[in-house]
């Protein structure tokens, strides 16, 4: 994919978003999701030596799909939308 393409992918999937999930704060640990997400599948991936599990939700209002990353060691990890 070209990054034009990829950027208007991205702006399309934000424009997306209902108004719970614009209000989600992206990537800070233990942010808050909203009650409209339904968790779908969960996984674990290495970070840094660590196991961190990754948990898909989809937002049951718009469709948007969403990642919340549970890394114990990153402040900064948390909720972020896939790159698919
Ligand atoms: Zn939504």
């Amino acid at each position: 994919m070209s990054i034009d393409k990829y950027k208007a992918a991205n702006e399309a999937r934000e424009a997306a978003l209902c108004e719970p999930c614009r209000g989600i704060q992206r990537n800070w640990r233990k942010a808050p999701g909203h009650a409209e997400l339904i968790p779908r599948q969960n996984w674990k991936e290495a970070r840094d030596g660590r196991s961190v599990t990754i948990t898909r939700y989809r937002c049951d209002r718009c469709g948007s799909v969403w990642d919340y990353e549970n890394d114990k060691g990153n402040q900064h990890a948390g909720w972020s939308l896939p790159r698919s």
